[in-house]
């Protein structure tokens, strides 16, 4: 391994003027927190905060004490312009969003935005991310990735992005709240199909839990059981999922679906949704 990996200078750790720190803190285990992000929040001049009840708490943990400002979704336009009028003026600061890593899926983004726009220096602190923790456990392939972050909330909005992503070759990662969970599992399945899935929710706390299954099996499961907690899930992309759908002959494909339940001309429609091809065909090999 080459030893340029490693680098520690104290002038690259020391905090500077007029500069944005982007400062990834804990997912869930308050311990999840790099030494170097510790050493920004003590040194900078104010901590903007996506959560000003939670940041307190991570704050007092490592027995930092710094002012907070509060930047949210909803008062993100007047907040950050205050924000960057401070850092113009000479102050840093470290913005630190609800959890993970600041501008994914928070408005961290529009921090980031107004800062580059005014010339304002960015750096960022890297550490967790529930996106990265979710896919390096669910055993999907890695090596490439899609990051979908929330699906939209509007049902027609939802759908049409989950047909765009049907094609999706590489894994998917989608964040999910509980109480969108169900409804987006069965826009899932129709949409893209049966296909493997890993449900990572409350991802380094003490219920973490992860569900490695199927689309259609984690539906059957949620008929049971409430959603509780943040996910993030994890789909198998759609290359993968035609080979395994090819495993099994069309009749068998068919077959599986009545099994399950479903009447025969929906377990025709769902077979040839999965294979990409029309109904007619599959029709047409099942009463060969
Ligand atoms: N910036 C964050 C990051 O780096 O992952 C994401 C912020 S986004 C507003 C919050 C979403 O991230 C949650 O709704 C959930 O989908 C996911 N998330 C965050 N923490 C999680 C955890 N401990 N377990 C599972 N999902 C989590």
């Amino acid at each position: 391994m080459s030893d340029l990996i490693y680098s520690e200078t104290e002038e690259k750790n020391r905090v500077e003027k007029s500069t944005l720190y982007l400062v990834a803190t804990p997912i869930g285990n308050l311990s999840d927190i790099t030494y170097r992000a510790v050493k920004v929040l003590s040194n900078v001049d104010f901590i903007a905060a996506e959560d000003t009840r939670n940041t307190p708490k991570l704050l007092s943990k490592y027995d930092i004490k710094k002012p907070l400002v509060s930047y949210f979704e909803h008062n993100k336009r007047e907040k950050g312009e205050y924000i960057v009028s401070r850092l113009l003026s000479g102050e840093s600061c470290a913005l630190v969003t609800d959890a993970g890593t600041p501008a994914i899926s928070d408005p961290g983004e529009d921090l980031v935005v107004l800062c580059r726009e005014r010339g304002i220096k960015v750096v960022s602190i890297p550490g967790a991310c529930a996106a990265i923790t979710a896919l390096t456990l669910s055993g999907l392939p890695a090596r490439r990735f899609c990051f979908e972050g929330f699906l939209p909330a509007a049902k027609s909005e939802r759908k049409q992005r989950l047909s765009e992503l049907a094609e999706e070759k590489r894994t998917v990662i989608v964040y999910e709240a509980p109480h969108h969970l169900v409804s987006s599992l069965n826009d899932i399945y129709e949409a893209m199909g049966d296909r493997r899935i890993a449900l990572c929710r409350e991802l380094t706390k003490i219920n973490e839990q992860t569900d490695f299954t199927t689309v259609s099996e984690a539906i059957s499961s949620y008929k049971e059981k409430q959603p509780r907690g943040e996910y993030v899930l994890v789909i198998e992309g759609a290359a993968l999922n035609k080979e395994k759908v090819f495993d099994q002959s069309v009749k068998e494909h068919v077959e599986k679906y009545i099994k399950e339940g479903m009447s025969k001309m929906d377990a025709i429609k769902a077979a040839a949704r999965d294979r990409g091809v029309p109904k007619s065909e599959v029709y047409a090999e099942i009463n060969k």
